[in-house]
């Protein structure tokens, strides 16, 4: 499908509760943005409060419905931390139809002899631990919608592996995995997975990836959110187990 061309209705998030990890940059803040702008309310999930805070702001202004703020540092996170999270959640919306798995890390462009391990655990933690944990902790939330979609940020490099990008492609690698394994084990019919990878795109991680590459030859975020919508809407209904190149042309 060319993305490109894909015309989301206003509407299409219209009355939906959709959490976005790693809201407060890069492509979570504009998939907020725009989920909030297609009617949804998004609850925004980082680590940097402030950061949340002025997208929150930013949505407020707009006149998209009032968003909610949820800190939560995932290097760290302890099962209490995600228990408070999906109580928090329970509270306030009883129900949660979609999570965009999108806060991510890009540990060190190394090779594997010399990586550092700490970093390792760090990548693994953030990429793939907490995606995790996260999606287990909600299940029962996401039961409760009509039709729910969680979406994994995947990457060129989770494809296929790439020498010199250690903890990161291994990630994004078992991301794939855990999406197709949750998507076939359909324990709640009504929830589908699938990953997205966003292509090259203008943000600080693509900038500390490729520190000599001009940022302004590549695609903002904001240009990549009709894959996004049409993963988290019920356009994509038929989608399950999937893995999609949101700058497929
Ligand atoms: P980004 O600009 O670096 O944003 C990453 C977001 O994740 C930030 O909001 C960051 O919070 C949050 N985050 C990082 N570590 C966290 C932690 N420990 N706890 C909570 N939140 C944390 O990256 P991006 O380029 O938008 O990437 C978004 C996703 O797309 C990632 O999963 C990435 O792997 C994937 N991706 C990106 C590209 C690309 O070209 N940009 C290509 C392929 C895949 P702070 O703002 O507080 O640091």
């Amino acid at each position: 499908m060319k993305f490109s061309e894909y015309q989301p209705r206003p509407d299409l998030l219209k009355d939906r509760v959709i959490l976005i990890t790693g809201a407060g940059d890069g492509i979570g803040r504009a998939a907020a943005l725009s989920f909030a702008l297609h009617g949804a309310t998004v609850v925004l999930h980082g680590r940097t409060l402030n950061k949340l805070e002025v997208i929150y702001d930013e949505i407020e202004g707009l006149g998209a419905p009032q968003p909610a703020i949820l800190p939560l540092q995932l290097s760290s996170a302890s099962p209490l931390d995600y228990e408070h999270l999906y109580q928090t959640l329970e509270q306030q919306f009883g129900r949660l139809d979609g999570i965009l798995h999108n806060a991510g890390v890009l540990g060190e462009r190394t090779p594997l002899s010399e990586y550092d391990i700490d970093t390792w655990d760090e990548v693994m933690a953030v990429n793939l631990r907490a995606p995790f944990v996260l999606t287990q902790a909600l299940l029962p939330l996401l039961a409760k919608s009509e039709h729910a979609s969680v979406v994994f940020a995947s990457s060129g490099v989770g494809r296929e592996a790439r020498a010199l990008w250690g903890a990161y492609s291994v990630s994004k690698i078992a991301i794939e995995a855990m999406s197709k394994i949750f998507a076939s084990e359909q324990t709640y019919p009504n929830i589908r997975f699938n990953c997205i990878n966003p292509g090259a795109t203008r943000t600080s991680m693509r900038a500390k990836a490729y520190p000599d590459e001009d940022p302004k030859t590549l695609p903002t975020p904001e240009s990549i959110m009709p894959a996004y919508l049409y993963l988290m809407g019920d356009d994509s209904l038929a989608l399950n187990g999937q893995s999609i190149d949101a700058q497929s042309h």
